[in-house]
């Protein structure tokens, strides 16, 4: 069975950056589990995944385009620090969720410079190249209530 649109797919992957250093890793932990097709994994691994059977193991190297995205200037913004109201202490690396431009997402405090606050609403790994190491675990068609949802039932779901 090939991996296509509308499939459960079950990878088990590690994600390293141009310079090497593993970000992320399912190696030792339960594969991820997702629904091909919906978006739910970035675009550049989607599409390398296509047509993959279970046993099948690979290495793609993923653009930012087609990763977490270019890292956009205009998403980092200088704030007072008044605008941080009940929190005590405004530190480098603390994150909000917030209303950034493209919509509700998760803020990144990256600079603290007396009451100007710099925050970053790119996702941290935005403007970076990604390396994955992937192996297919599984393959299976998505169940009707599956694809209602737009994500794979089963462990660990929310249900
Ligand atoms: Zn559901």
């Amino acid at each position: 069975m090939q991996v296509a649109d509308n499939m459960a797919v079950s990878i088990h992957y590690t994600l390293t950056n141009d310079a090497g250093e593993e970000l992320d890793s399912s190696v030792g932990d339960e594969p991820l589990v997702y629904l091909h097709g919906m978006g739910n994994i970035i675009p550049g691994l989607e599409k390398a995944l296509t047509g993959k059977s279970a046993g099948d193991k690979f290495n793609v190297h993923i653009e930012p385009a087609d990763a977490y995205g270019e890292h956009e200037d205009d998403m980092v913004q200088v704030l007072p620090r008044a605008m941080f109201e009940g929190i005590d202490t405004v530190e480098v690396g603390m994150q909000f969720h917030a209303d950034v431009s493209s919509g509700p997402g998760i803020v990144t405090v990256v600079d603290v410079d007396g009451d100007d606050i710099t925050i970053d609403g790119n996702h941290p790994l935005a403007g970076e190249a990604l390396n994955f190491d992937v192996e297919v675990v599984a393959v299976r068609p998505a169940t009707q209530d599956e694809l209602a949802h737009g994500h794979v039932h089963g462990a660990g779901c929310h249900h």
